[in-house]
């Protein structure tokens, strides 16, 4: 690995491990309670490898063809993978078995296929429900009057372990992200009169992590603030 590169890098993960830090004592949170996940979508396995070295863990990714081929190239590190981007139901069976965590389910049919085809021999797989918190901008997610339902059939799934909820709000105004990160908090705190052990909200990325924090993140999922401005997909 050349040594040219890390140092930005280790300097840019510094500064947001700080700003993570920062944000978790401010709003009165253990700065371990909220982990740093990665989002490693466009960069290469090299840039993965070097974070790794530099103690990150959580990578998440969003194109599954693209996620494999660095799966594979970087197979020797004990990684976790999680799946964050919009989920075709032909292609669960790799999300399935390749993944430790997806955070993108918003629909019963997709659960049921990562269900089924999770192996018997893995540990259940780690689910995250996508909602839909501030409709007008995004297509994916499922509504939040529709989120109670799915969380149940969700939670019965015998090879899933549903963890949470996960939002990406439009970073068009910090405040509007504000109420969209406080909604998905209150929605999980709802859930959890009825499903006990729900720990996990997927919610903050580069330009609004702090909010997320303060409105409870347990992931905040970041990518350009670690490794610079995104090239285009090969
Ligand atoms: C790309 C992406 C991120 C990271 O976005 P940055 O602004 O680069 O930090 C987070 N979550 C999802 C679902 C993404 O697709």
């Amino acid at each position: 690995m050349p040594d040219a590169p890390a140092l930005p890098l280790a300097q840019r993960l510094y500064a947001v491990q700080q700003q993570l830090g920062n944000a978790a004592m401010a709003a009165g949170r253990a700065p371990d309670a909220v982990q740093l996940l990665a989002v490693s979508k466009t960069r290469s396995a090299d840039d993965i490898a070097a974070l790794a070295a530099l103690g990150v863990r959580d990578f998440g990714e969003n194109y599954l063809q693209e996620a494999l081929a660095k799966q594979a190239q970087l197979a020797d590190l004990p990684l976790t993978w999680h799946f964050i981007g919009p989920i075709q139901s032909n292609k669960t069976r790799d999300i399935a078995r390749r993944f430790h965590w997806v955070h993108s389910v918003d629909r019963l049919r997709i659960a049921e296929r990562l269900s089924e085809q999770r192996g018997a021999e893995q540990p259940p797989l780690n689910i995250c429900l996508q909602v839909n918190v501030d409709r007008e901008a995004s297509k994916s997610g499922v509504t939040p009057e529709q989120l109670p339902a799915l969380a149940q059939q969700v939670a019965a799934l015998p090879h899933l372990r549903l963890r949470g909820l996960m939002a990406l709000p439009s970073a068009d105004s910090n405040d509007r992200n504000r109420a969209a990160f406080a909604t998905l908090a209150r929605l999980q705190q709802q859930l959890g009169a009825t499903l006990p052990g729900l720990d996990t909200l997927s919610m903050g990325m580069s330009d609004d992590f702090d909010t997320a924090i303060a409105e409870g993140a347990t992931f905040v999922r970041i990518g350009t603030a670690l490794f610079g401005p995104r090239p285009a997909r090969p």
